[in-house]
């Protein structure tokens, strides 16, 4: 089925359709390994439509990676505020240390230094490697997998460790001997603006003729779906406690959701007690932590937001008529001022919060 000629023909079809409907993208227009990387760290987990702001921003405060590497992680964290998975740009700032230490500057060019680096898988390695120096490495990523599945008829899970293998292998023997950063870019873009996961797009597909899960109309059933993620659901609370114009805000800890971001106190609370025993449970475990008594009004509003398999509902508190002193807390625990926490880095839900003090 996947002879030479199936290959080639293939090649030849999508490096065509490539050159004729790619999209201009920022990190397209000078395709540096740095640049790439940046621009490959962004898009994971995240729409290209979003990513392209933040790249120009970013690119344009840190040009170099020695200019990411001297910088302060809370500059690094504020830049990539609202991206989320902010794990991406705390690796991101530590990979350009080690690239300064150990590679004087310059971004590495053999597939293993790269894939050294932190938050760089084979995937990624892959990606800069071809598509900023034309080396003949494969790809596989979300847009990849359907494309192949479906190109392959693959009838069952593709993320099962069979199926990976299958499918890595099939991306390597598909690499053309020249241009292979921008056949990648054709397969990702192929598999985004066209080979949809919901309605591929098979009759202006340019590869329809070589498509079995198009010909035999399977096209709803491939890929087959993986197991669905349980989600749990979760009710939190942050409270807002203002003493004199100032607000409380902790850095959250190592292995903390938001680590290096700064928040409101933010706490569990339980799904079904009443909002007087969440009033007191949030006392409490604000006295242990901080040192700190308050009088508690609310829940002022909510909103829904969902981190990883995580569906959360969080509620504002208000805090007032502050006693105690604040005692030293395992993380760094202040009071600040509104004009200091639109400085700070800080998580979309603790942002939203304190865009709403501004102008409530
Ligand atoms: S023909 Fe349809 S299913 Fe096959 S690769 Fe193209 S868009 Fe995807």
């Amino acid at each position: 089925m996947y002879d030479a000629k199936w290959k080639s023909n293939f090649r030849r079809k999508l490096i065509n359709w490539f050159d004729g409907h790619q999209r201009e993208l920022p990190w397209r227009q000078r395709k540096t390994p740095y640049r790439i990387w940046i621009s490959e760290i962004m898009l994971q987990q995240t729409q290209v439509a979003t990513v392209v702001d933040y790249f120009n921003r970013f690119t344009k405060r840190f040009p170099t990676v020695a200019a990411l590497a001297q910088a302060d992680q809370a500059e690094v964290l504020k830049l990539w505020e609202g991206l989320g998975y902010y794990r991406r740009a705390r690796q991101l700032h530590a990979a350009a240390q080690i690239i300064v230490e150990e590679h004087a500057g310059e971004f590495p060019t053999d597939f293993e230094s790269v894939l050294a680096l932190p938050g760089i898988g084979r995937y990624t390695a892959g990606a800069i490697l071809s598509i900023a120096l034309d080396q003949k490495l494969p790809i596989l990523e979300g847009n990849t997998i359907r494309l192949f599945a479906r190109l392959m008829t693959m009838q069952s899970d593709p993320r099962t460790t069979d199926n990976q293998k299958a499918l890595w292998e099939f991306s390597e023997s598909l690499l053309p001997r020249k241009r292979c950063g921008d056949f990648n870019q054709a397969l990702m873009e192929l598999g985004s603006q066209i080979c949809n996961p919901k309605r591929p797009k098979c009759l202006v597909c340019p590869v329809n003729n070589l498509c079995m899960t198009a010909v035999q109309g399977l096209q709803e059933q491939i890929p087959v779906a993986s197991k669905k993620v349980k989600y749990e659901v979760l009710l939190e609370a942050a409270i807002v406690i203002n003493q004199q114009e100032r607000i409380l805000v902790r850095q959250c800890g190592p292995g903390e959701r938001w680590e290096s971001l700064w928040d409101f106190p933010r706490y569990t609370l339980s799904q079904n007690a009443e909002a007087k025993s969440h009033a007191q449970q949030l006392q409490l475990q604000l006295k242990e932590e901080t040192g700190l008594g308050v009088e508690l009004s609310g829940p002022l509003f909510q909103m829904k937001h969902a981190v990883t398999r995580y569906r959360i509902t969080l509620q504002c508190w208000k805090g007032d008529s502050v006693t105690g002193r604040l005692r030293k807390t395992p993380t760094p625990t202040r009071w600040a001022t509104l004009s200091e926490i639109e400085e700070m880095p800080m998580s979309i839900t603790g942002r939203k919060i304190a865009r709403k003090l501004k102008s409530p």
